[in-house]
């Protein structure tokens, strides 16, 4: 028995049934975690004297009295001194840190390359990216050296890197989890979320961590509740909703069979196919890099050696193009063109998507347009690594939850099936995941990481 392989519920399920003890689990993760992260480089702190199930968070995500450094030289010596509302929460119901995950510099990126120290390798082939921002979170999972993981998500980067690594990763509703100690990239995007073995598990996580919180006021009062029967209610007569824009042009055509394949399935488990439009999408990618790069200027200016950080020379290269372009874009003068127009299209799009949900309850297609890429591929070319993201920013644009569930292989790589929900809908978006899960059982396959 590999205890390693277990999903959260069958952690829980087996610590609770003493099948192994809290020591044995640590141990085994800590035994791993020795011989593939110099191999994978997925954490960039191990904490190794813990008790408890072992979870992966991401390093824009803080953790008293441990190292958080956002992926940044800026903040290489930062510990912060209280956790993020999130952490608390897990930490409340008998998780353990076992790690700070590597991530893109303050989680500007889409294939881990952008971290100051060095890029999380791909567990299915370590010439591949894993995916970002939130790379080492997703890595993690895939690989077996945590049991789930936190990830953030401001345009996509739980969904596409666990795409990538062949995991499961959600993006709730914007507001669903606090965003209270978050290292805060684009405020009005960003959003915490679980990446996990199987759907269930993010359906725990999701009820672990999301609720009120006095330091975000973003957050409802109610918090996610999944009842395993409501997720496991199965989707017939379930409208599933096809938007054309997002299977043209720029889609690789192996990618797009594994995608059709996936749609096919839940036709076949009593789905309603049908047809809607999000006419705006052509849009989305210019109005996100003018709003993300608007509020990381104004974010980044908190890291002056004052307040935060160190000398401002230690921030990346990508950092600086967002510092340069959103100060651009906010600029007297520019503004109108730029950052208002950017909103009048952020609000098209959310009324895209309540139009389509009028006709379909979820939205159904794939998230990223291709399979892992090679490392240093698109290092040199922003606008090409921008494209990665054409299918995943929309959501966060309108503030709606979306799931990547793994639908197949293309070459030997995973393939992820993006499942987007009106907002607040995540159960309807996890139950038609795990109808998917269980028919497929495509968890059930790993890396095979004997080198
Ligand atoms: N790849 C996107 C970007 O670089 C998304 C990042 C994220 O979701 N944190 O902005």
């Amino acid at each position: 028995m590999d205890i390693t392989k277990f999903t959260l519920i069958e952690t829980i399920r087996g610590l609770k049934e003493k099948q192994f003890s809290q020591e044995e689990l640590k141990n085994a993760y800590l035994s791993r975690i020795n011989t593939l992260n110099p191999k994978l480089n997925i954490f960039l702190v191990i904490k190794k004297n813990n008790t408890g199930i072992p979870a992966g968070i991401k390093d824009v995500i803080l953790t008293k009295g441990i190292k958080t450094t956002a992926g940044s030289k800026i903040l290489s010596n930062y510990i912060p001194p209280y956790n993020a509302t999130a952490v608390e929460k897990l930490l409340n119901q008998g998780i353990s840190i076992i790690g700070k995950t590597n991530c893109d510099e303050f989680a500007m990126g889409g294939s881990g390359e952008n971290s100051a120290y060095q890029p999380t390798k791909n567990p299915w082939d370590l010439t591949k990216v894993t995916g970002g921002s939130s790379s080492g979170s997703a890595a993690c999972v895939a690989a077996d050296l945590a049991v789930f993981a936190l990830g953030s998500d401001t345009g996509g980067s739980i969904r596409q890197p666990s795409s990538l690594c062949g995991v499961i990763g959600l993006k709730p509703t914007y507001g669903r989890v606090s965003r209270y100690g978050l290292i805060a990239m684009a405020s009005s995007l960003d959003q915490i979320g679980p990446i996990t073995k199987s759907v269930e598990d993010a359906a725990l996580v999701l009820e672990w961590i999301s609720g009120p919180d006095l330091y975000d006021s973003n957050c409802p009062n109610e918090k996610f509740t999944m009842q395993p029967s409501r997720l496991k209610a199965g989707i017939k007569g379930l409208k599933i909703g096809i938007p054309k824009e997002y299977f043209g042009k720029g889609l690789d055509s192996k990618v797009k069979e594994v995608v059709e394949r996936a749609i096919k399935k839940l036709e076949e488990l009593g789905g309603k196919i049908v047809e809607v439009s999000l006419p705006n999408s052509k849009y989305a990618l210019a109005a996100y890099y003018i709003i993300v790069s608007s509020e990381v200027s104004s974010n980044m200016a908190r890291f002056d050696g004052i307040r935060f950080g160190s000398n401002r020379g230690n921030f990346g290269a990508e950092v600086k193009r967002r510092i340069m372009l959103g100060t651009f874009a906010l600029s007297a003068g520019f503004w109108d063109e730029y950052y208002s127009k950017a909103a009048k299209v952020r609000t098209l799009i959310k009324q895209d998507f309540e139009k389509a949900f009028e006709k379909a309850d979820v939205i159904v297609g794939p998230v990223s347009p291709t399979t892992a890429w090679d490392l240093g591929d698109k290092v040199g070319d922003p606008l090409k690594m921008y494209l990665a993201d054409i299918y995943t920013i929309s959501a966060n644009l309108a503030g709606i939850p979306g799931l990547s569930v793994p639908c197949g292989f293309s070459e030997g790589l995973p393939v992820g099936l993006q499942i987007l929900g009106k907002e607040w809908n995540e159960g309807i978006v996890l139950k038609v995941g795990y109808a998917y899960e269980q028919a497929t059982k495509r968890q059930l396959k790993k890396p095979d990481l004997k080198f």
